[in-house]
């Protein structure tokens, strides 16, 4: 018998390589390391608990297969977790353990699956009750370079997208912080930047993330005690994005985490990719060591689309859904949807499916009637005008008294609760809520936003008008 634990797995990887996909291989099989073999039992060596889980939960199936092939059909699997925490330990090498015993060495026999209910899953992209999620990038294919329209608006983020794309890492676009407000396509191209460089780079480990699921996993990992196991599942990514970092806001469990990976990917020459809905000079509530690091690299921003762009928007979307449809309407939802390109779709969309279910040709007042109706929610939902109308309405006052430089202690209230719902509702920037109630400066603004929140946590009265307000302006 000249077989090794090396040769036995050396050929196992071979067949394993052959049958995923090439990022998985490196981040979940190149580290592995073949300790032994005794009788039928492969040993391996893996970097932590959270891999052991990891290559079980996924990969249980193809590492059967491949040690079957190998060994035959009473071939064992033996994993060997490495102890992250125990330094210079020259002996992580036991085989058996009392299987109630949490430590880090487990044996594990292959065609036996792990009974779920007594193992906790540190994979954080596992969602309970659902097998077999993949990791992946997280990617959506459909979200791509080609299909995001260049325009005046979009111009420099676009083209720092494609720099980062084609040499991530190697620009001084790190991290790329692509910011505007709702709609405007932050996704769209933190997707794109994704897949160009997968298509570019198979071999990279690319992963998308929203900083709201990032937050979740992370609190799940805290309540798991695996909170290292999670730091180190980020920190073996090459290409990181994570969407929607203004979330991260307030939450300095999650911003202290974030910090420590950010700096061990970038320290390694690793790209982040970011996206938020303000600037990092308007971002609240975010430590400053977190925000000076978002303005190394590059912040981009994403304006609204000028009038041809929407047209091209629209017609690119028309021609990718097979739709023909007159220029004049085209040109009519353009010009009167201006400032957010989901509901520039959103229009067409309905236009189209109003026509087809009621069998009605798509007219220039069937238009009308749709982008009405899409202009008229907008307006209402975030327009700092229409809450400072609840807002004094609800005080039954008027709006110039809401307005007003009085130091009234309930005419101050009105104002700060319109100042904070401005802020809650609308992406519009601390100056610009202050310009539009009262002209004031951003402090004042933060001061009320602040003086609302301590208010509401404090005062039962001021909380109820937090929560009647709330309700009117969600109506
Ligand atoms: P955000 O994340 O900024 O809120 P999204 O990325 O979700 O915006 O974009 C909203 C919609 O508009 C998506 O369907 C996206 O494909 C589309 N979109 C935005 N900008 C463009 C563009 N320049 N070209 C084509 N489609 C766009
Ligand atoms: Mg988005």
């Amino acid at each position: 018998m000249s077989k090794t634990a090396k040769s036995v797995w050396n050929n196992c990887l071979l067949f394993i390589k052959d049958n995923i996909q090439p990022q998985a291989y490196k981040t979940w099989f190149e580290p592995i390391v073949a300790v032994k073999l005794t009788d039928n039992a492969l040993s391996i060596q893996v970097p932590s608990k959270f891999f052991y889980e990891w290559l079980e939960e996924h990969y249980v199936k193809i590492l059967k297969v491949a040690l079957t092939k190998e060994l035959g059909e009473t071939a064992k699997l033996v994993y060997i977790i490495k102890m992250e925490n125990t330094y210079g330990n020259k002996q992580p090498f036991t085989e058996k353990i009392p299987s109630s015993h949490r430590t880090a060495v487990k044996s594990q026999d292959v065609d036996i699956p792990l009974n779920n209910k007594s193992r906790e899953l540190k994979n954080p992209f596992i969602i309970p009750g659902i097998r077999n999620v993949k990791i992946e990038s997280q990617l959506n294919p459909n979200y791509s370079f080609e299909n995001f329209l260049e325009g005046d608006s979009n111009r420099l983020a676009r083209s720092a997208g494609l720099a980062v794309a084609s040499k991530p890492g190697g620009t001084s676009f790190n991290p790329l912080l692509i910011f505007g407000h709702v709609g405007l396509g932050k996704t769209h191209l933190a997707h794109a930047i994704g897949v160009d460089i997968k298509d570019k780079y198979p071999e990279k480990t690319v992963l998308y993330i929203s900083a709201e699921k990032f937050t979740q996993q992370y609190i799940e990992a805290v309540k798991k005690n695996n909170r290292n196991d999670f730091i180190h599942f980020y920190q073996i990514i090459d290409v990181l994005i994570i969407d929607d970092v203004q979330f991260l806001s307030g939450k300095s469990g999650t911003q202290d985490v974030f910090f420590h990976i950010f700096n061990h990917l970038h320290q390694n020459g690793k790209q982040v990719v970011l996206t938020s809905d303000k600037a990092p000079v308007d971002m609240q509530d975010i430590e400053q060591r977190l925000l000076s690091r978002f303005k190394w690299g590059l912040s981009a921003e994403l304006q609204n689309p000028d009038f041809e762009t929407r047209v091209s928007i629209l017609k690119n979307k028309l021609y990718r859904d097979g739709v023909i449809m007159p220029d004049d309407i085209v040109d009519y939802i353009a010009k009167n949807i201006k400032s957010n390109v989901r509901e520039l779709e959103g229009a067409i969309i309905s236009l189209i499916a109003q026509s087809s279910f009621n069998k009605k040709e798509v007219t220039l007042d069937l238009a009308r009637v749709i982008v009405e109706k899409f202009v008229k929610n907008t307006k209402r939902e975030v327009s700092i005008d229409y809450i400072q109308k609840v807002v004094s309405d609800y005080f039954q006052m008027d709006i110039e008294t809401l307005q007003s430089k009085t130091r009234k202690r309930h005419i101050v209230q009105a104002r700060q609760l319109a100042m904070f719902f401005a802020k809650k509702f609308t992406k519009a920037s601390l100056a610009s809520i202050g310009s539009q109630i009262g002209k004031r400066d951003h402090a004042t603004v933060l001061h009320a936003c602040k003086t609302v929140d301590n208010l509401s946590s404090t005062d039962k009265q001021f909380r109820k008008y937090v929560e009647d307000i709330t309700k009117k302006l969600s109506i």
